[in-house]
């Protein structure tokens, strides 16, 4: 189905699944939480333990990614905007803006900003 979005700029979140966040606006403020999906053309992600909302579901429907094998309310995780939470530098522990920057061999990474030490990209690369 067609969808007016020529307001949506195409942009590359810093946030990956599997990263630490802190929610820094809404009811959810102050709370860290790991990045359980990314929805990259909405500018949302998803962030475990925050904006829970309750869902109603029939015996085999499935709500938010998880199949209801059993029907009644589940809560689940609803996406909220990437520009509300900050991402949590695993060196330094602190929430930090970050820096895109390519390392020697052309690697990418993105670095923080307070103490200075690129990550993310970097350690996505050693998993692959
Ligand atoms: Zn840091």
């Amino acid at each position: 189905m067609l969808r007016n979005r020529h307001d949506v700029k195409p942009f590359k979140m810093a946030i990956r699944p599997g990263d630490t966040v802190v929610v820094i606006a809404g009811k959810d403020r102050g709370k860290r939480g790991q990045v359980l999906r990314t929805l990259p053309d909405r500018g949302q992600i998803v962030v475990q333990g925050v904006n829970l909302r309750k869902k109603h579901v029939k015996a085999g429907q499935s709500a938010a990614g998880t199949a209801a094998l059993q029907g009644g309310i589940v809560d689940f995780e609803a996406p909220l905007s990437y520009s509300n939470v900050m991402i949590v530098c695993p060196n330094c522990g602190e929430p930090t803006r970050v820096k895109r920057v390519v390392l020697e061999g052309g690697r990418k990474a993105i670095e923080c900003r307070k103490c200075g030490q690129p990550f993310e990209h970097l350690r996505r690369g050693e998993e692959q």
